[in-house]
Parts: structure tokens; sequence; C-alpha cells
């Protein structure tokens, strides 16, 4: 089991935009597991009194600060968007910070295994040698591109503009160890999930025992 985090079985959850993360990760809190999302966790540090709004200020700033005391996403989005070192700033200050929330959120888990939903999981090298596996939600683009026009309002070139930033389905799917077909009704999402449940019980219930042995 990997060592680092906690005592816990970890599965890395990750998909591109609009596979269906986020209802397959409410899908496992439903039975019970601790999820831990990434995203969830780089917005609390940039919200308000967040953690990493001093060294964002200091790196970036005042003009990378919102009125509001908050990162000002929409500036950082536009600068990181054209200029590479200062995505690898904001990145050197938020990685470990994400990292530290995570570690600290799994060692709270009382559940028997927890789940790290990661967006950009495949891309993240780090994150590949952290969990013990890595379940990919997977569906065609034209599905990815549908869901994302409707859900977040935005027009074909805009999502796949998105999906070009991201691994490509096939990277996913190679470094997968686990798949959910998110392409049909949710009803099968979920059947899916309770298969893949039972099974990291199984596996974590063996991981466990091998540790304390
Ligand atoms: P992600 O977190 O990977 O971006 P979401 O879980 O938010 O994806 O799903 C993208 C959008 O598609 C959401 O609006 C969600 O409600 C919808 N959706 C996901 N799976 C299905 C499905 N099987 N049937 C219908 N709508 C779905």
């Amino acid at each position: 089991m990997a060592e680092h985090l906690s005592a816990h079985y970890a599965i890395g959850l990750t998909g591109g935009i609009g596979s269906g993360k986020s209802t397959v990760a409410d899908l496992f809190e439903a039975q019970g597991i601790v999820v831990i999302d990434t995203d969830a966790i780089a917005h609390q540090l940039t919200a308000p009194d967040g953690l990493a709004i001093a060294a964002i200020g200091q790196q970036f700033g005042a003009s990378a600060i919102a009125a509001n005391g908050a990162m000002d996403r929409q500036w950082m989005r536009e600068l990181v968007f054209s200029d590479g070192t200062a995505k690898r700033k904001l990145e050197q200050i938020l990685h470990p910070l994400i990292r530290q929330q995570c570690e600290h959120l799994a060692a709270m888990a009382t559940t028997p295994y927890v789940i790290f939903a990661v967006p950009l999981l495949v891309e993240s090298g780090n994150w590949r040698g952290r969990v013990d596996r890595i379940l990919v939600v997977d569906c065609k683009e034209e599905t990815q591109i549908n869901r994302v026009m409707k859900r977040n309002n935005l027009n074909q070139e805009q999502v796949q503009a998105i999906m070009r930033a991201q691994a490509s389905r096939e990277q996913r799917l190679a470094a997968a160890d686990d798949i959910i077909v998110n392409e049909t009704d949710l009803n099968s999402v979920k059947m899916q999930v309770q298969t893949l449940h039972l099974q990291y019980l199984t596996l974590a219930s063996a991981a466990n025992n091998k540790s304390d042995a």
C-alpha cells in the first residue's frame, strides 16, 4: 500500500472534464466512503483567509487578491494562461498545501479506504505514485463536450480548448487500474460504483492486514 498518506488504502479518482467525476464521487460518499476533493481544497486555500493567500500576495502582488481577500480568480486565470512561469509559481505555492491538507483529511478518515478526487491525476507524476489504484471515469469525447456545454453554458470550441489542456482519453485509460464507463444512465454508474466499492473493501482489508502483520 502507498505509505506516504496514512494507513488508508487510497484510490485516485480522475477523468476528463464532464466525464462524471463529481457524480461518481457523490456515489462513493453515499456508500459512506470519505472522498477528498483536491479542487475543493484548492478553493478553500484561495478563499478569504485561506492558507495560501499570504504567499500568493507576496509572490504576485496586491492585484492577485480581490477586495474580499480571496485570490482574484479571473486575474490569476488570465495570468497563468499566458505565462508558464507564473503557473509553476502558483503551483509551487498550492501543491504542497493541497498535499498537506489531503494527508490531514486522510489521517482523520475512519473509512477502510479513501478516495482522492484529482482532476489532473494522470498529468501529475506525484499523484500517480501516491495512490494504490487509479480509477478513471470514461466517456466519449462527444459526450464530455455535450455535458460541459450544458453544465457550464460554454460553446463547443471553449470546451474543446479545456480538453486540449488535459491528458487525452487514451492517456487516461492507459493509466487506469479501474474504469467506470459513464455513457448512459445514472443507474449504470451506480451499479459500477457498487461493484468497485466491494472490490475496494476487499483490497483495503487485505492491504491493512498485511501492514498490520
Ligand atoms: P466532472 O466532475 O467530471 O466534470 P460531472 O460529474 O460534474 O463531471 O458531470 C458533468 C455533467 O454531466 C453534470 O452536469 C452531471 O450532472 C451530468 N452527468 C454526469 N453523468 C451523467 C449521466 N450518466 N447522465 C446524465 N447526466 C450526467
